[in-house]
């Protein structure tokens, strides 16, 4: 496992963790100053300054990116279903333009969440197989785009408006049979907040190998977690073994970044230099 004690330069700053607090611009001259090195950013951030104006701000900063955030809500009634390919196919576009390694996907729940306006359904199976048909169609176009795929498993709590990949398993179930000669073309995300109480996440991570694992993002685990989506705790504050599961991930060779991505009521009411700060020293004490 890397030593990460002292040294920041594998740390990458997902632009939620301060959305509050400024804006893409600002967020990349607050990383500048503290000498972070890459950033995920959002769309919506991303939409706000401008793609060109963001890309040459990435480049003039010397920063990378870890990824793309995101592309997803696949699922859609058949009249929403062009909306949800084509907007995933911009989100390609964007990724490359600002030369992310992949397109994070949260993949979507039920129609009506993922693409408002949608028919309302309960059928959460066939939200699943719609996923795995999207992301079959996009396929080639990513391939072409040399943009991998990574599905970000996200906590069964959020199955209905935002996710129905819950598991690791179930994520690299779908990546074995899109992509059998396991190019990387499709992968993996793998954020602790979302799986890191899967029983069978380390022989998961094994079955990823290092081609299929895109993106590893970190935060914590509050007890009690008193708002499923904005309530992520900092590293070091919640129950997780971070550690343990970055170990795992980079056995398997993962050498890229370790992105921070805490949405949190309580750290966006900060300033973003302390945010920053604290994720960097707690990046050296606990992760
Ligand atoms: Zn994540």
């Amino acid at each position: 496992m890397r030593n990460l004690v002292g040294d920041h330069r594998w740390l990458s700053l997902n632009t939620a963790t301060v959305r509050k607090q400024g804006s893409l611009l600002e967020i990349i001259e607050a990383c500048a100053r503290h000498s972070v090195r890459a950033i995920d950013p959002w769309r919506d951030q991303v939409a706000a300054v401008g793609l060109d104006r963001t890309a040459k701000a990435v480049k003039d900063a010397g920063l990378e990116l870890s990824g793309y955030c995101r592309g997803g809500m696949l699922t859609a009634d058949t009249e929403h279903r062009r909306e949800a390919l084509d907007d995933n196919r911009r989100a390609i576009d964007e990724a490359q333009a600002l030369g992310a390694p992949c397109l994070v996907l949260v993949v979507g729940g039920l129609p009506q969440y993922s693409r408002p306006g949608s028919t309302p359904s309960k059928d959460i199976w066939d939200a699943q197989r719609e996923v795995e048909d999207a992301i079959a169609s996009l396929l080639d176009y990513a391939r072409q785009a040399r943009m991998p795929l990574a599905i970000e498993p996200l906590h069964p709590m959020f199955a209905a408006d935002r996710a129905c990949v819950s598991t690791t398993r179930q994520a690299l179930d779908i990546c074995d049979r899109l992509d059998p000669e396991k190019s990387g073309a499709v992968g993996v995300a793998l954020d602790v907040y979302h799986v890191w109480w899967d029983f069978e996440l380390r022989e998961q991570i094994k079955r990823a190998g290092k081609k299929r694992l895109h993106a590893f993002h970190v935060c914590d685990w509050l007890v009690p977690t008193t708002d499923m989506l904005n309530d992520r705790g900092m590293m070091g504050d919640g129950v997780i073994d971070i550690p343990r599961i970055r170990d795992a991930v980079e056995a398997q060779g993962f050498a890229g970044y370790v992105e921070v991505e805490i949405f949190s009521n309580r750290w966006w009411e900060r300033p973003m230099d302390e945010v920053i700060r604290t994720c960097i020293e707690r990046l050296h004490s606990v992760v």
